[in-house]
């Protein structure tokens, strides 16, 4: 009688204990997906108390503030996280118990914009502690000002010869046009403007077909020097005027397999600016250099050159050395950024070595 009791509380306790088990296991189940949800997380998770104790943080919030887990568990947030701004947020929430998100601009340990969601962390109606889930939204943004900044240069570009234009079409409406001689040069002078407008708006569509991810390459394999040779005509004359020789060094079984007409424009922008930054009776050679990869082709003058702290920016869409120089001879500024783009769909790559006063090797490389 007493066993069989016995045996039964026995019997009891170990189902009791399965029970228990199997409970365990379930929470350390899903502590464990818990914690590769956060180890995966893009966002870095930060979790701390209603003391600003750090509770818990992921590997992104490790990687953000350049701290690790062990060095961070326990400690008040401000000692971890030298960041005010956080700080101020993390008291807001605790203090009020509400959610708060707000953007940040971190300057340490590196220069971020961050989207900072806060949410208060309840127990038993009180807030205990404080989440904090943070996006790092720096290229965001970053492509956010670029697009700001190429609207800003294209609406001015555009308005700088529109404005042009205006003025000398209302200075020949209020009599100007009485005036044969100065009619005839107002004249011109508008002409001028609407090429540069013409040129400018083509440049920006080859910009804008080229960027879209969608454009094609026609790919073929050509000689490239005869490439050359056929585009020659084209700056003839201008390189006549300055007394500029061109030389085309490339050699003449040298084939190359890319999007020809796409080449071509990449050429033509080279060479019409190695001749339209040279210098009087300068010269122009176009020349190749075999890579263990694929074929490098440069284009070297004896013009002005390039100030070092420009090069680093040349190849940006609307940058140029001397703004005024440069619409003078009918440039644009978007001429080596097509450039750039072309080369880039060709999975190549482009450069310039250039000293002041003795001139600039523009390359591009294409691979095999
Ligand atoms: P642009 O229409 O102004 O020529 P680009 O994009 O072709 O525009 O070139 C950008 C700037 O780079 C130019 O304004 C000029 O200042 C500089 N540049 C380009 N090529 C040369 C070169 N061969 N020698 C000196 N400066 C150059």
């Amino acid at each position: 009688m007493f066993n069989s009791g016995l045996k039964k509380k026995i019997a009891e306790l170990n189902s009791a204990l399965e029970l228990l088990k199997e409970r365990l296991n379930t929470l350390e189940n899903e502590n464990n997906r818990g914690r590769a949800i956060l180890d995966s997380m893009v966002e870095g998770v930060i979790v701390v108390d209603k003391d600003t104790r750090v509770l818990s943080l992921n590997p992104t919030a490790e990687k953000i503030f350049n701290t690790t887990r062990e060095s961070a568990l326990g400690r008040i947030f401000l000692e971890v996280f030298p960041n005010n701004d956080i700080a101020e947020v993390i008291a807001l929430v605790l203090g009020r118990g509400e959610f708060i998100s707000r953007e940040l601009n971190l300057v340490w340990p590196v220069q971020k914009v961050f989207q900072v969601n806060a949410s208060p962390i309840s127990e038993s109606g009180a807030v205990s502690g404080c989440l904090l889930v943070i996006h790092d939204i720096t290229e965001i943004r970053r492509l956010e000002n670029m697009r700001r900044d190429f609207v800003a240069n294209v609406s001015h570009e555009l308005k700088t010869p529109l404005t042009s234009i205006k003025g000398f079409v209302e200075t020949l409406l209020e009599g100007a046009l009485d005036d044969k001689e100065n009619s005839v040069n107002f004249l011109k002078i508008i002409n001028n403007h609407a090429d540069r407008l013409n040129t400018l708006i083509n440049d920006l569509l080859d910009l804008s077909h080229i960027e879209s991810k969608g454009v094609a390459l026609k790919k073929d394999k050509f000689a490239l020097s005869i490439l050359v040779d056929e585009i020659m005509p084209v700056f003839r004359s201008h390189a006549k005027k300055k007394g500029i020789e061109i030389r085309n060094e490339i050699p003449q079984g040298l084939q190359i397999t890319a999007d020809r007409s796409k080449i071509e424009q990449v050429l033509v922008n080279l060479i019409n600016n190695a001749i339209k930054y040279n210098k009087e009776k300068g010269s122009v050679r176009i020349y190749s250099e075999p890579l263990a990869s694929g074929i490098k082709v440069v284009v070297e003058d004896s013009g002005a050159g390039i100030p070092a702290k420009d090069i680093p920016r040349i190849f940006e869409r609307f940058y140029r050395v001397d703004k005024a120089r440069s619409r003078e001879l009918g440039g644009t500024g978007l001429g080596l950024s097509i450039v750039k783009h072309i080369i880039e769909l060709h999975s190549g790559s482009v450069g310039v070595e250039s000293t002041e006063g003795l001139g600039s090797k523009f390359w591009f490389t294409i691979p095999k």
